[in-house]
């Protein structure tokens, strides 16, 4: 397991599945650890300068339909990507901008107990290097600075969970761990998105990396579409990036082949 990864880390990444045309596509994508590259801290991130104009060329080739589906608040996306993405899931779905300059929707869902934040702010306190990020529907803590606290900060989040009735959940994040309400996920944002235009009646094409986004994975292939997991088809980011490039550079709007240049086409 380690060796493969290390293997597709160095750049062994292996030739993503063909593609569907641009005409029908919709492109979703993640944006920590698959648009850019982890950081430090959340807010640390850097977006790198070509990134921009790869997308909105994308998005102009596929009419419109490019989505990023992100773990972080809508506006976050927006403030690190602006003016770049049709539409933007957030906080896994939680929040929804559906058009450009929209109104950031949000179902109608819980919010967790004050009592909650009380602990988890102690919980980051008790564990210098962890990070609490308040989302509007649940919180996170980031244990990126602080490897060794991960057990300890899980074991504290279920024992919260566990004396409440069932509406929240505990979910696995990039060296962090999260807490949303239940029925959150990135296959539903994937399915929202997938029911309003320019999206509707395309097939949907997504890339993340990490456990939260198995899910709109498994929605878009559900949905006839392709759905790729970083770590299996790309050498990271940089790899996401290179590919999303040759995709906007391409001359014809087939989107399979363009990101491998070096493996027989058909
Ligand atoms: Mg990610």
């Amino acid at each position: 397991m380690a060796r493969q990864k290390e293997e597709k880390t160095a750049g062994a990444a292996a030739t993503p599945p063909s593609l569907p045309p641009f005409a029908s596509a919709a492109l979703m994508l993640d944006l920590d650890g698959t648009l850019i590259d982890f950081a430090p801290t959340p807010d640390a991130v850097v977006v790198p300068p070509a990134l921009p104009q790869t997308l909105l060329r994308l998005r102009a080739r596929l009419g419109g339909a490019l989505a990023i589906v992100s773990g972080r608040p809508v506006e976050q996306v927006d403030a690190l990507l602006p003016g770049i993405a049709t539409a933007v899931a957030g906080e896994h779905g939680a929040a929804m901008r559906l058009v450009p300059d929209g109104p950031i929707l949000r179902p109608d869902l819980p919010e967790p107990p004050r009592s909650w934040l009380d602990a988890a702010e102690r919980l980051a306190g008790a564990h210098p290097g962890v990070l609490l990020e308040r989302k509007r529907r649940g919180f996170v803590l980031h244990f990126r600075r602080a490897p060794a606290a991960g057990p300890a900060l899980h074991d504290a989040l279920a024992a919260l969970l566990a004396g409440s009735e069932r509406r929240f959940e505990l979910m696995p994040a990039e060296l962090a761990w999260e807490i949303r309400p239940i029925g959150v996920d990135k296959g539903a944002a994937l399915r929202a998105l997938l029911a309003v235009p320019p999206f509707a009646g395309r097939t949907p094409v997504y890339v993340g990396d990490d456990v939260t986004d198995r899910d709109a994975i498994a929605a878009a292939i559900a949905a006839g579409g392709v759905g790729l997991l970083v770590g299996d088809w790309f050498a990271g980011p940089a790899g996401v990036r290179a590919w999303l490039a040759a995709m906007a550079a391409a001359p014809d709007g087939r989107a399979g082949s363009q990101g491998t240049p070096d493996r027989d086409r058909e």
